[in-house]
């Protein structure tokens, strides 16, 4: 029952429309008018003032037809990485991809299209429908703020789906648990030529620290990263400061804390290294650490009833859908995180965050047609 054709060209009409984080104004105002079509209330939030951005949150209620269904959350992300500015897609055969200039974006409105198709084929077909929230979000890539910034207030639903992941055929219900680390390590300016002794070198500092840190993939659940140092000002001064930035994820909230105190405790124990005595003064260099939780981890258990309704959904269809943890973060998290169940459905988004990125439509097709079927079902089960 899914228009595959219909399907395809809002996909590509969505990504031809340029969304990078905190400028999704345009692709919101589209969204906002195809929900009303669809005969929803259209509501955005104010999450784009409180990020920097051109346009909130995309918030679309159905009221559903269908007496005594539970309401279902469907959500997925409007705004897209860098090169994503101009993008051209381009079909070959099943395969959409781009000229290889800029991501194709269908991270993720492919997801997006999908909502928008099962809502028309509903509407269309006249289908009795349980009550649905749609929340398009702004800012997912940039940190996830826009889903931090949702009123979950505004729902009615408290259980739902996330379409932002690339396989089909997978529900993620797990997601690791994400520490963002800043540490500004101190040291002291000085002549690099005429008075180096006078000085403490904080980019020697942070480099012996960093030598020390475990990093990369720690263990089946845990990885680490130092991802940007900022620092130093010329050859021939002897940097006072470096700005480390880096993360640390975990399925384990233990092993979380444990590993972003190991990467602080290898910088001031570095740190602890380089005291220094200049005309009766006591210099030593120093580590000062921000550490933000970025989001909590996702664990839906198998017995939730959303992940019960997918299978269900797969076994209608005569497909499988293995529920799967992934060790990336996304709306997901902050919206369990907000007390909803949700997971993360597959879309067939390929080789995302990157300009090679593609999508069998193929997919596409099959991922909406389970989205339809959860919606159906969902729509058919009176409480
Ligand atoms: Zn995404």
């Amino acid at each position: 029952m899914i228009n595959q054709e219909r399907l395809k060209n809002f996909l590509i009409e969505l990504i031809k429309i340029d969304s990078l984080s905190r400028q999704e104004y345009n692709v919101a105002m589209r969204l906002k008018r195809e929900l009303e079509e669809l005969g929803a209330s259209v509501f955005i939030d104010d999450a784009g003032a409180k990020v920097g951005g051109n346009v909130g949150n995309v918030i679309g209620h159905f009221s559903g037809s269908a007496a005594g269904a539970q309401p279902l959350l469907l959500s997925a992300h409007m705004d897209t990485v860098v090169p994503g500015q101009g993008i051209v897609p381009i079909l070959d055969g099943d395969i959409l991809k781009t000229n290889g200039q800029t991501v194709l974006g269908g991270d993720d409105k492919s997801g997006v299209a999908i909502i928008c198709e099962v809502l028309r084929v509903m509407k269309e077909n006249r289908l009795p429908c349980c009550p649905v929230d749609v929340v398009f979000t702004i800012c997912e890539e940039a940190g996830l703020i826009g889903a931090k910034c949702l009123d979950v207030n505004h729902f009615r639903a408290r259980t739902g789906l996330v379409l932002d992941s690339d396989s089909v055929g997978f529900l993620f219900t797990k997601a690791p648990a994400a520490n963002r680390m800043e540490f500004r390590v101190h040291g002291l300016e000085a002549h690099a030529g005429i008075c180096p002794e006078k000085g403490i070198n904080a980019i020697q500092v942070a480099a012996e620290g960093i030598a020390q840190m475990q990093l990369g993939r720690i263990d089946h659940e845990t990885t680490a990263n130092i991802g940007v140092v900022e620092g130093g000002m010329a050859v021939n001064i002897v940097p006072n400061q470096v700005i480390l930035k880096g993360e640390a994820r975990s399925h384990s909230s233990e092993k979380l804390a444990r590993q972003t105190d190991h990467m602080q405790r290898c910088l001031e124990e570095a740190a602890a290294r380089y005291v220094l005595e200049s005309a009766g003064k006591r210099h030593a260099a120093r580590v000062e650490a921000k550490i933000e939780r970025d989001y909590d981890r996702m664990d839906v258990p198998d017995s939730a009833p959303i992940v019960q309704l997918v299978h269900a959904a797969a076994k209608n269809l005569h497909l499988q859908v293995q529920t799967s943890a992934t060790g990336g973060g996304c709306d997901a998290n902050v919206l369990n995180q907000k007390g909803l169940v949700v997971a993360n459905l597959g879309t067939g988004m390929r080789e995302i965050h990157t300009v090679n990125e593609w999508l069998d439509l193929k997919d596409l097709y099959l991922s909406a047609q389970m989205v339809l079927e959860i919606v159906k079902l969902n729509s058919a089960k009176v409480q």
